[in-house]
């Protein structure tokens, strides 16, 4: 990564409105090239190796023109993380106007799953419903929840490994999604998803970027979904951009988590539950880190570039 690139860096902490992933301030570190801005932020606890991908995209979106696109907007469900208070997952929702679909997070106790479900169902009885469990369950834990449940969509990667994915697929009819099984793998392209998972899910940082992130999807020959990895709208417009490069897309996507935060450097509102793509300059004002932690991506970053040579 040239210099010229690395001076450009701004280190920023958003504001969350509830607590998502355990944090409730989010750090994005955003470089700017000929392209316009790029996002990184791999989350804090993240090890340099899995980093780099990310930093790859960011660089990417910074130096290379977008791709075609083929849609000016793009249908993104609501994100409904693992929270039990009635009164706050309603205000949640109501975050997400005119959204078809909802992304329920769950995986921790099966009773609180589904009774968030539940919830969510309530609230919004004509949304689809799709979960994310983060690999946390058990093949069995997996069939438990789907048997109280009801209909959804597709249950996003219930179980950690592929062995216990396939053997899940052979118990149910459910509709199975791929992502950290693709997005954690040393070689996404080396996994072989036959007869385990029936979408993946392409998150363009993790991924190392729109490029790479197509190819995935190309070699892999399964319909998929774009989300985010709570992102600033840097790069939710990025996951956005990828999102449009597709010809097809049958799913709503998981590209609506600026909702979850309580200052962005742009506001990329949800309108009839479809957010557009755009060409927007990052507002700063008041966002910047410290000295300190400014220092500390800066070098995440040096190291990272380290290993993209
Ligand atoms: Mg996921």
């Amino acid at each position: 990564m040239d210099q010229q690139l690395l001076d450009t860096l701004r280190v920023i902490a958003l504001p969350m409105k509830s607590k998502f992933r355990g944090i409730t301030v989010r750090e994005v570190a955003l470089i700017k090239g000929p392209y316009g801005w790029g996002e990184f932020s791999p989350f804090l606890e993240y090890e340099d190796e899995e980093s780099a991908h990310w930093l790859a995209s960011a660089v990417e979106a910074a130096t290379t023109p977008r791709p075609q696109l083929f849609r000016t907007v793009v249908p993104v469900n609501g994100t409904i993380p693992a929270l039990n208070d009635p009164a706050q997952l309603q205000e949640i929702v109501t975050s997400f106007p005119g959204v078809k679909s909802f992304k329920v997070k769950v995986g921790e106790n099966l009773v609180d799953d589904v009774a968030r479900v539940n919830l969510i169902r309530q609230l919004q009885p004509e949304a689809k419903i799709r979960v994310d469990a983060n690999g946390l369950w058990s093949v069995e834990q997996a069939v438990e929840f789907l048997k109280l449940v009801g209909e959804i969509e597709y249950i996003e990667q219930p179980c950690a490994t592929i062995k216990e994915l396939r053997e899940l697929k052979s118990k149910t009819t459910v509709k199975i999604l791929a992502d950290e099984v693709l997005r954690k793998a040393s070689d996404p392209f080396e996994v072989n998803l036959a007869g385990a998972v029936d979408y993946l899910m392409l998150k363009v940082q993790p991924l190392g970027g729109i490029k790479r992130a197509r190819a995935l999807a190309e070699h892999h020959k399964l319909p998929v979904v774009i989300s985010s990895a709570l992102e600033s709208a840097v790069g939710i417009n990025y996951g956005l951009t990828l999102a449009a490069s597709f010809e097809e897309m049958r799913f709503d996507c998981g590209l609506g988590t600026g909702s979850l935060l309580a200052k962005d450097v742009a506001q990329l509102p949800i309108v009839d539950g479809e957010i557009e793509v755009s060409e927007f300059e990052p507002n700063f004002d008041g966002l910047d880190v410290a000295t300190e932690r400014f220092e500390w991506w800066n070098n995440r970053i040096m190291r990272c570039a380290e290993l993209l040579k």
